[in-house]
């Protein structure tokens, strides 16, 4: 790929779909050249960034999340606001059978011309993952897409990265006959900004609201994290849009808490702060894994470790030793 990276940040702040696509494919790049070019263009990029809202997105496989986005996107654009999907799916493949951010999951906003859709890059590491969704925002940003929803699937560490980029984020849930926490970890309950039992429609809906006044009362019981939010639990439809208005008030009453209580700045600096150490530790690893001076070692370390000849801590100091060069 070659690029001229003024040019290229001139036409993603003109909002240029090809030049976007290009810009997330440079940004999410692991070459080392590449990545020079990316930081020259995110720096180029990053004033221009600032303001998008950014929510994530979670709820295990079928809970109907590319559903409610497909309807929730819609729904803000036909608000006036531009909308980007990012995923965060280090699985990298599938999940329920579905690849994450996959624009036929999403017929309506897939050939909505205020929105734009991206698949998770499939690059391996979660790390690798979340440094090249964070770029992908900072770009979608600078070309003008003012509402960013990170889609991520129910599988633990990938939530709290996705909390870590975002402003506010929101549970899918289903209602359950019997155990109304059933499939809904405690972890992810406490990242939860705000909960909407989905799918509420029909035969359903009674069901879905009892689910979700059961949980609300889960939920006071548990108390309001350290931001002093209580998260609110709703119910909504990504079939029929019932609830898509009040979901997105419960996400903007959390946005509005975060400001009036100066959270909000502090959380964007933070995070700032935090995607700088996650992107050194990835840099980190992967010079270490494709350093020559690793790999002569490393079947020979691999054997003696798991032959029991040498200590995991032992082969460890020579791994990183070799690395350095001491
Ligand atoms: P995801 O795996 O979380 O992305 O879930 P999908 O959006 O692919 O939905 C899984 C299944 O649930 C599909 O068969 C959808 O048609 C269905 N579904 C999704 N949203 C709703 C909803 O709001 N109401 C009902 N009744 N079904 C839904």
């Amino acid at each position: 790929m070659k690029v001229d990276v003024e040019d290229l940040a001139g036409r993603v702040r003109a909002g240029e779909r090809a030049a976007v696509g290009r810009a997330i494919t440079l940004v999410e790049s692991t070459r080392a050249d590449h990545r020079r070019l990316a930081g020259e263009l995110l720096d180029r990029l990053t004033p221009h960034a600032q303001d998008a809202r950014r929510i994530g997105i979670t709820g295990v496989p079928g809970v109907g999340k590319s559903t409610f986005i497909d309807a929730m996107g819609t729904w803000l654009t036909a608000r006036g606001h531009r909308v980007a999907v990012v995923a965060v799916d280090p699985s990298s493949t599938r999940s329920g059978g579905s690849i994450l951010g996959d624009k036929t999951r999403m017929a309506r906003l897939a050939v909505d011309e205020n929105a734009f859709i991206r698949p998770s890059p499939t690059a391996g590491t979660l790390g690798g993952v979340a440094r090249a969704t964070r770029s992908a925002m900072v770009v979608l940003a600078a070309a003008g897409y003012d509402v960013i929803l990170v889609e991520t699937v129910g599988v633990g560490q990938s939530e709290i990265t996705v909390a870590e980029m975002t402003d506010s984020f929101l549970l899918l849930a289903l209602a359950r006959t019997g155990d109304q926490l059933q499939g809904i970890k405690k972890g992810v309950l406490e990242l939860a900004d705000v909960i909407a039992v989905n799918k509420a429609d029909g035969e359903h809906a009674m069901e879905a609201k009892k689910a979700a006044r059961e949980l609300e009362g889960a939920l006071r019981l548990m108390g309001p994290g350290d931001s002093g939010w209580n998260a609110p639990v709703l119910t909504c439809s990504g079939l029929t849009d019932l609830g898509l208005d009040t979901v997105w008030e419960g996400l903007e009453s959390h946005l509005k808490h975060l400001h009036s209580t100066g959270r909000f700045d502090r959380m964007r600096a933070d995070q700032q702060v935090a995607w700088m150490w996650a992107t050194v530790r990835d840099d980190l690893d992967s010079r270490l894994r494709s350093a020559e001076s690793v790999q002569t070692l490393r079947a020979e370390l691999e054997d003696a470790v798991r032959t029991g000849d040498l200590s995991p801590v032992h082969a460890a100091d020579r791994i990183v030793a070799a690395f350095l060069n001491l």
